[in-house]
């Protein structure tokens, strides 16, 4: 990194000049930002807020410099047309504005000031800056899989126009990577308690028997497309809560629904998507990269949480995340060398709700009951929104 950082100190020293003046940890909000400070301690008092003591407390402006540029230049450029109107470009305090540079008033000032050039434009790094590589890599991707090549994209060679293009292969590594140094893998133990709804039409009648038969995951002929799953291959959604998995099938009372309790037969491995790592700070260079796969697997697990609109068609919109998908449900190994069973994320609609989607056993004839068995079923009713709110905030956990 040292050789690289000095590169980059380099080329950063032609794009600013630090203001000769000292400041302290309570002058600015972002904790990456504190941490040098006070490592590089030079003075008694701070410039900017006043704030004096016997010892060092305040260090020199320069120390920041370079971190808040690093950020900068990641997200603004000046490669802009020469016909362009400069008065529609951001000046560079929009642009500190908009990382966010969140400090004292009049450092922020002296910051903004300190930059050689006061126009720019947004998101000039797809084009040259390797830490946009993630971002600029997976719209290729998922554009390529939604209108050019979905089933053989990942043996199509590309002429990549940029040297830090990744190909999909590569892009789908680095992610499990990510998975795997974060330490997302965790076992879901045998005996666990997990629950599962279907709807039932309010005319339809009740048997035992027909209701267990509908609980379990549909038939691969009868799989419709959803977020996760593409038609056609059916995998097995779940709740860990009873009230999650009443929040995410029944919205619309009267309504009438069953309820299944399934218990984990075997230890299970699932990629947990809830307990995710913070994001590292934007002004931490050596951690840009990291930063942007968290951003990456935040913005698939939102895609992921979103309800699946029900209308029989295929959606070109959920292809990029049953692609991701099917990733971690065939090719994905953890640090073991051992594959992972299913994955675990947020609800959307219950707040701390849990969800978790089982992948398809990968050896051939395994069904899902050879991972989840139907211990308990019973049929639920609501007439009312307030009955249904009620049964979604109860926290029973049990049948
Ligand atoms: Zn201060």
């Amino acid at each position: 990194m040292g050789k690289e950082k000095t590169k980059l100190a380099q080329d950063y020293e032609q794009k600013f000049s630090s203001p000769e003046k000292y400041v302290c940890v309570d002058c600015v909000e972002d904790s990456f930002l504190k941490g040098i400070i006070a490592k590089n301690l030079a003075k008694k008092e701070c410039d900017y807020c006043g704030k004096g003591s016997e010892e060092n407390i305040a260090a020199s402006v320069e120390a920041i410099m370079e971190p808040i540029a690093s950020a900068f230049f990641h997200l603004f450029g000046y490669d802009y047309p020469d016909e362009c109107d400069l008065a529609e470009l951001l000046t560079t305090a929009d642009a500190l504005r908009k990382i966010p540079l969140k400090c004292h008033e009049a450092l922020f000032k002296d910051v903004a000031s300190a930059f050689w050039w006061d126009r720019w434009v947004d998101d000039p790094g797809s084009f040259h800056d390797p830490g946009n590589s993630m971002r600029y890599s997976w719209e290729k991707f998922v554009q390529g899989v939604k209108h050019r090549v979905r089933f053989f994209f990942s043996s199509v060679e590309s002429k990549y126009k940029f040297s830090f293009e990744k190909s999909p292969v590569k892009l789908f590594e680095e992610i499990g990577q990510i998975v795997s140094a974060e330490k997302l893998i965790k076992p879901l133990k045998a005996g666990t308690d997990l629950f599962r709804v279907r709807h039932w039409p309010i005319d339809k009648d009740w048997y035992l028997a027909d209701i267990e038969k509908n609980l379990g995951a549909p038939p691969n002929s009868k799989a419709q497309s959803g977020r996760m799953n593409p038609a056609g291959i059916s995998y097995l959604y779940l709740a860990r809560e009873r009230e999650t998995a009443i929040a995410e099938v029944l919205s619309k009372p009267p309504c009438q629904a069953a309820v299944g309790c399934f218990k984990v037969r075997r230890d299970l491995r699932i990629l947990d998507l809830i307990a995710l790592p913070g994001m590292p700070s934007i002004f931490d260079n050596e951690r840009y990269h990291e930063r942007e796969l968290i951003a990456f697997l935040n913005d698939f697990i939102r895609e992921i949480s979103k309800p699946v609109q029900k209308d029989g068609t295929e959606h070109l919109d959920y292809v990029p995340s049953q692609v991701v998908c099917e990733y971690f449900a065939k090719i994905f190994k953890s640090e073991d060398g051992k594959p992972i069973d299913s994955l675990e994320y947020p609800s959307s609609i219950r707040q701390e709700g849990r969800n978790i989607v089982l992948f398809p056993p990968p050896k051939k004839g395994n069904c899902f009951s050879d991972l989840v068995t139907l211990s308990r079923a019973e049929e639920i009713e609501f007439q009312t929104w307030s009955e249904l709110c009620k049964a979604i905030q109860h926290k029973s956990g049990d049948l």
